[in-house]
């Protein structure tokens, strides 16, 4: 270490995590005055708590805002941040998480695991953080130290080892966590402190302490085990910070709270968010004017910040919360956001101007609190965690800005997302602007939230323009088309676009690519997502069947539940929308006795979403904030093209590349933006191409079937396992010379001579071959899997067109493998693309079916003797070909919907 002596004491950020009541803000007070730091011990109920240092905090007896406390022992110091519990903070909490070493995770003896402790342990996973327990109130009755131990171990992790225990039991559970471990532990009956903190490190290991704070008992040998496992991190020696927190002090200072994670901070540094990928626009310069070491309410003002030092810095007036500064980067967004969205009435005479002024100093302090102005109705809204919070704000607002609001009936805030991945084109070009962006929307995961990309080669747009477009489209990301809420679970990759040497501004992308955004929305198929909440749920037996039904009206899930006696908890989850009101439903039914606790689960889709967008009344053509269509100029003079017809205008849509045999698709009217163009195909093959390398059309060896313990693939690879084909069997049989012969006049012996081919191809290629027939005209039709030696073959129900059997498919079988679909249907390219599927076209697949088998004539002529035709087939088969002769026309035969709108 270059820093020498002074380096030797290590810094080690730990947080205190739990449910609201666990007993976290009496444990830290606990453990500061157990490790010298404390002369006497504050009591919350006395409201006297160290860390609870809020005028509201101590009123309320909860923790708000956290806290941080240094507690120097010999060999480390600990820096100790107390966290906010009620889940309605979480968001304060989440962004404390981004800067802990380690956590302590406190749990409540007599109450056990609550929802909200599960939800904390998911966020200490998602940020990869170590963590020790300590299971809190052992002093009182009920707590049972064997169940809580059980329940630790079945419901968080099998990792959780008991370290009251004597220290050979200990070295034997420990040694059940890690491969290493286990074989030192055999060779050596013993396990050093330094490989129990390697798995304490690695997530491996979780030292689980069972006392009670208030008695003080416990605490000693936490702070031991703290002592001697918490992982040291360590730190480049170049400058870096990551701000966590913004706040104000009493005297309204406004503080930046900032871990720093590389190098050394001085006081009067100058600090800068310059980064590649932030804008010239954006980028500022400060000094830091003051650097605080704060331990509860009181600071000390120091010259320097080491690496590790959480302290607070003056002087800076542009940071927010999560942001990198130096070579530390910025945090992703995070998991919990507001749910609920709450007008505020402002008091008569109140200029509501002024009043969005002052919220918005408290949203930039707390970014989880969202300030909307809704021009239209000249109202401001506050979208927030939960009532809670609410009760807090109003108190908030009153000291702080002397404004007595109130506030209106809460409402859900949706968020939106697509099921399938579009192309979506702006242009903007009035006269002397210039710009145009071409983008690739895909939907990701869930909680995924916004992710942006760029696969735009420098030659067609320089790298700084490209850089310009996704920061701008990350700093104000459009809302969704549905009801104008947030987008997320989204990625966007920007994949094309044009600057114009003289007349480009930074500001003509913003608008290109904000209109390529809603166009491609516009062209999607959207989905409106709603909260969930996990709710823990404490009653009397009796109330059981009654809160089962309420549940499951609301849409809710519940898990099996066994009353033990007089009490029942029913656990599981629901949308917030039912829940969010139900807690003084449950009082009153169960006279006061009930219990109901929710915690933020995330986003799922509605369950009605026509009626929810029809209720927040949206129009999308409508909001001229956000328009979908596009300008162009010609002449000298602006001309506005309707969103669907943009991709006819563009001045940068790549050439569409048509294959041999396959009729050139004409691009015009309606069809055109629902089902993609030979354009977009070719298109999304050139970024399939880009972003995977190249796909080798005819890679003719037979692929390793999958080993069962193959492991997991990485995020990013392409999927293990065996490929998926899905053919589309009519269209196959219709695209090739040989079968459309044969089916003019038997389309069953076409059918047939169709799989005999495709049985050869699979003992090939060793895929898995599904052959789709569309069956949907057929009254009365059932639909059919059946097996035809080693294919699976489907015959579609009436009303489901082969189409959306294998779009259905390919997202079904496309999460975990690789899928490839053949056909020529037009329609269908841009939904199974969608899917992350590959599209082989009818005569690509025609070459590899041939070079495979070698010989179709063969099969063909082995097959050409007459078969006797099944009575049902043959009347489906009139329908068939009825319906696949449609097919072949330019025009959707009518009534055909190829994607729900
Ligand atoms: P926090 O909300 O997690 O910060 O919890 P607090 O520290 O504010 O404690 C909540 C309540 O539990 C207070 O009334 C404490 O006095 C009480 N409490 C905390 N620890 C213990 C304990 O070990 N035993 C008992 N019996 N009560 C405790
Ligand atoms: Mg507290």
């Amino acid at each position: 270490m270059d820093n020498g002596m002074k380096e030797t004491m290590k810094r080690v950020c730990v947080g205190l995590l739990a449910h609201v009541d666990a007993g976290k803000t009496t444990l830290s007070e606990a453990l500061l005055y157990r490790g010298g730091c404390l002369r006497t011990l504050g009591r919350v109920d006395h409201q006297d708590a160290f860390l609870d240092t809020e005028t509201l905090e101590r009123e309320r007896g909860i923790t708000i805002f956290s806290k941080q406390a240094v507690l120097p022992l010999e060999n480390v110091e600990l820096q100790l941040l107390d966290t906010p519990g009620h889940a309605d903070f979480s968001a304060e909490m989440e962004r404390t998480l981004q800067i802990l070493d380690c956590a302590v995770l406190v749990v409540s003896g007599t109450d056990g695991l609550q929802s909200h402790t599960r939800t904390l342990w998911r966020l200490l996973e998602r940020y990869g953080i170590p963590a020790f327990i300590f299971v809190n109130k052992m002093d009182l009755p009920g707590a049972d130290r064997a169940a809580l131990l059980r329940e630790l171990r079945e419901r968080l992790s099998g990792g959780c080892v008991d370290f009251g225990e004597e220290t050979k039991a200990v070295w034997e559970n420990a040694a059940l966590c890690g491969e290493e471990a286990l074989t030192a532990y055999l060779e050596t009956g013993a396990l050093s402190d330094k490989t129990l903190a390697e798995l304490v490190g690695a997530r491996k290991l979780f030292p689980c302490f069972f006392g009670s704070a208030l008695r003080l008992e416990g605490v000693d040998a936490l702070l031991d085990g703290l002592k001697r496992y918490a992982p040291r991190p360590s730190y480049p020696s170049a400058f870096g910070a990551r701000v966590y927190k913004i706040a104000r002090d009493p005297q309204g200072v406004r503080l930046t709270f900032l871990k720093v994670t590389g190098g050394v901070l001085r006081v009067k540094a100058l600090l800068t968010n310059r980064h590649p990928g932030v804008p010239e626009e954006d980028v500022w310069e400060e000094k830091a004017d003051q650097l605080r070491i704060y331990s509860g309410a009181k600071f000390h003002p120091a010259e320097e910040a080491g690496a590790g030092t959480v302290c607070a810095v003056a002087g800076l007036s542009r940071t927010r919360p999560g942001e990198g500064l130096g070579g530390e980067t910025s945090a992703p967004a995070p998991v919990l956001e507001p749910v609920l969205s709450y007008r505020v009435e402002l008091p008569e005479g109140c200029d509501p101007g002024g009043a969005l002024s002052r919220l918005r100093q408290l949203e930039e302090e707390d970014p989880m609190l969202r300030v909307v102005w809704n021009d239209r109705l000249r109202e401001i809204h506050l979208q927030l965690m939960g009532e809670v919070q609410l009760e807090i704000l109003r108190r908030l607002i009153l000291d702080r800005f002397g404004l007595a609001v109130e506030f209106g009936a809460g409402g859900i805030v949706y968020r939106e997302t697509i099921t399938a991945p579009a192309l979506g084109a702006g242009h903007f070009e009035p006269l002397r602007h210039y710009a145009e962006v071409r983008l690739l929307l895909e939907p990701g995961p869930g909680g995924s939230g916004l992710v942006f990309a760029a696969a735009c080669p420098e030659e067609e747009l320089s790298w700084d323009w490209q850089r310009l477009i996704l920061s701008q489209l990350r700093a104000s990301p459009p809302p969704g088309i549905l009801t104008g809420s947030p987008l997320t679970d989204l990625k966007i990759t920007l994949v094309g676009g044009r600057a114009h040497e003289k007349h480009t501004e930074g500001g003509d992308f913003r608008q290109a690519a904000c209109r390529a955004v809603r166009q491609g929305l516009a062209g999607a198929e959207n989905v409106l997502l709603e909260p969930w909440y996990d709710f823990h749920l404490e009653l009397p037996a009796g109330c059981l069947g009654r809160a089962m039904t309420d549940l499951q009206r609301m849409g809710g899930e519940t898990d099996p539940c066994q009353p033990a006696g007089e009490e029942a908890v029913l656990t599981g989850c629901g949308p917030a929308a039912g829940l969010r009101n139900y807690a003084a439903e449950v009082a009153a039914y169960t006279h006061g006795q009930g219990r109901l606790s929710c915690s933020l689960r995330g986003y799922e889709p509605c369950a009605d979403q026509a009626a929810a967008a029809a209720a927040v009344g949206y129009d999308w053509r409508r909001d001229t904030d956000y328009p979908a269509d596009s300008v162009f100029c010609a002449h000298g003079t602006g001309f506005t093209v309707p969103w669907d017809q943009v991709w006819g205008y563009l001045h940068t849509a790549s050439a569409p590349r048509v294959e041999a045999g396959e009729p050139e698709r004409t691009v015009s009217g309606p069809r055109a933006a629902y089902t993609g163009t030979a354009e977009q195909d070719a298109e999304l093959m050139a970024i399939f191409e880009r972003t995977y390398g190249p796909v080798k059309r005819r890679e003719f060896r037979p692929r390793e079937t999958a080993r069962p313990e193959a492991p997991a693939p990485a995020a990013d690879a392409p999927p293990a396992g065996p490929e998926y084909l899905l053919v589309d069997g009519y269209n196959i049989i219709f695209a090739w010379d040989e079968l459309k012969r044969v089916a003019a006049d038997n389309l069953d012996a076409a059918r047939k001579q169709l799989l005999d081919l495709l049985c050869n191809y699979q003992g090939f290629r060793k895929c898995v071959v599904i052959v789709v027939f569309d069956a949907y005209r057929v009254p009365g039709n059932p639909g059919e899997a059946t097996r035809y030696h080693n294919l699976h073959v489907v015959y579609t129900k009436e009303s489901q067109t082969a189409d959306a059997y294998i779009e259905k498919a390919t997202y079904e079988i496309g999460r975990g493998h690789r899928v490839r679909v053949a056909t020529s249907d037009g329609a269908e390219q841009l939904i199974i693309w969608g899917h992350g599927a590959l599209r082989v076209s009818a005569s690509a697949f025609h070459e590899e079916v041939t070079q495979v088998g070698g010989q179709i004539a063969a099969i063909l002529d082995r097959n050409n003797r007459p078969e006797s035709r099944q009575p049902v087939r043959a009347a489906m088969d009139r329908a068939l070909l009825e319906n696949a002769q449609r097919r072949e026309d330019p025009e959707p035969p009518e009534g055909k919907t190829v994607k729900k709108r």
